[in-house]
């Protein structure tokens, strides 16, 4: 494979980079969650006849010249294993170490905890995600721009950083339990402007990240359902029929 002699976008240092760097890995692909808001098991086989509920971004998500081999390998790589062991015990209903509880909040929305889950880890898995959509230049992430909090990201990410709980909070939606939702909502990712600032959204296998990057832009209330350095995590469960008017109150669509 040739390799050329550039600038990494992560460490900064000069050398061969690697050719093929993912933006989002492939293991976010698995839905998470069924309609009645258990964990759901996925079917390897259904899942790439396209009988689930994913739908991929219609161009590839892999990239060249990036990335150095340490930086995608081992820094991301770390990241990306902790996130894939959390992710898949979800999937696989063996939660192991994390602890899973149900409840709803105080306006009625169902919700699953985790607890135990690394706040650093994950939370800088998550910020990875948007920093690659934002260094990358693929169509489909043409709405991720990140302008200085590019590089003040680029920094948490590489000395394992993940900031304070109002640092870049992150809240996750599941959008499985709406039947209402169609699938062609998941869609590249995407920004939202509201008064309060700028938020960005992906949407992958019916969960709905949102990244709240400009420090006023959040309101402190869901400040609680983000990442916790308490270890903890909270996905909402969008009701039936109320998806699209929740998505649209949310993401100001
Ligand atoms: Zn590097």
């Amino acid at each position: 494979m040739t390799q050329h002699r550039l600038q990494c976008r992560l460490c900064l240092q000069t050398g061969p980079l690697l050719q093929k760097s993912h933006i989002i890995p492939e293991f976010m692909y698995k839905p998470l969650f069924d309609e009645h808001h258990k964990l759901v098991k996925v079917d390897p086989k259904e899942y790439l006849e396209g009988k689930a509920f994913v739908q991929r971004p219609s161009s590839g998500e892999y990239e060249a010249n990036l990335l150095c081999g340490v930086c995608d390998n081992e820094t991301l790589g770390r990241y990306e294993s902790y996130a894939e062991k959390f992710l898949t015990s979800l999937v696989t209903r063996s939660p192991g170490d994390f602890i899973v509880e149900t409840g709803r909040s105080e306006t009625g929305i169902e919700l699953t905890r985790c607890r135990n889950v690394d706040y650093a880890k994950f939370k800088l898995f998550l910020l990875s995600i948007l920093w690659r959509a934002s260094i990358s230049k693929r169509d489909v992430f043409s709405d991720i721009y990140l302008g200085p909090y590019e590089e003040q990201l680029r920094k948490m990410i590489k000395d394992g950083d993940p900031g304070s709980v109002d640092c870049f909070p992150i809240l996750i939606f599941s959008w499985h339990t709406d039947p209402s939702m169609p699938t062609g909502f998941i869609s590249q990712p995407g920004k939202a402007r509201a008064k309060e600032g700028t938020r960005y959204i992906f949407i992958i296998s019916g969960m709905s990240y949102v990244f709240h990057v400009s420090p006023r832009s959040f309101d402190r209330r869901y400040l609680p359902f983000t990442l916790q350095p308490t270890n903890q995590i909270t996905f909402f469960h969008v009701p039936p029929g109320s998806g699209q008017d929740l998505f649209r109150r949310y993401h100001d669509f």
